[in-house]
């Protein structure tokens, strides 16, 4: 989902640069671009936080299927991933 922050961020800026050479630049446009790049940095850092935060995707023993540690079963192969041993 970084990617497509990303992708929005760029896509915003872009946009808001072409506003801005329609309406020459004026100090409102230059403003909204402003707006624009601090939000959409501060959206893109947020995400690689939560990123980094995450916990490491585990892996299915069954069907070697990525899945999340904390999921009780593999989302792949339905593989019980929590030891019965209670
Ligand atoms: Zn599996």
């Amino acid at each position: 989902m970084i990617f497509s922050t990303r992708v929005i961020v760029i896509a915003g800026v872009a946009g808001a640069i072409l506003l801005g050479i329609g309406m020459t630049f004026d100090a409102t446009a230059l403003f909204i671009l402003g707006l624009i790049v601090v939000f959409g940095g501060l959206g893109v850092g947020a995400a690689e936080k939560m990123r980094k935060h995450s916990v490491a995707p585990g892996s299915c023993p069954a069907c070697g299927g990525l899945v999340s540690p904390h999921a009780p079963y593999c989302k792949h192969c339905g593989e019980r991933l929590v030891p019965a041993g209670r």
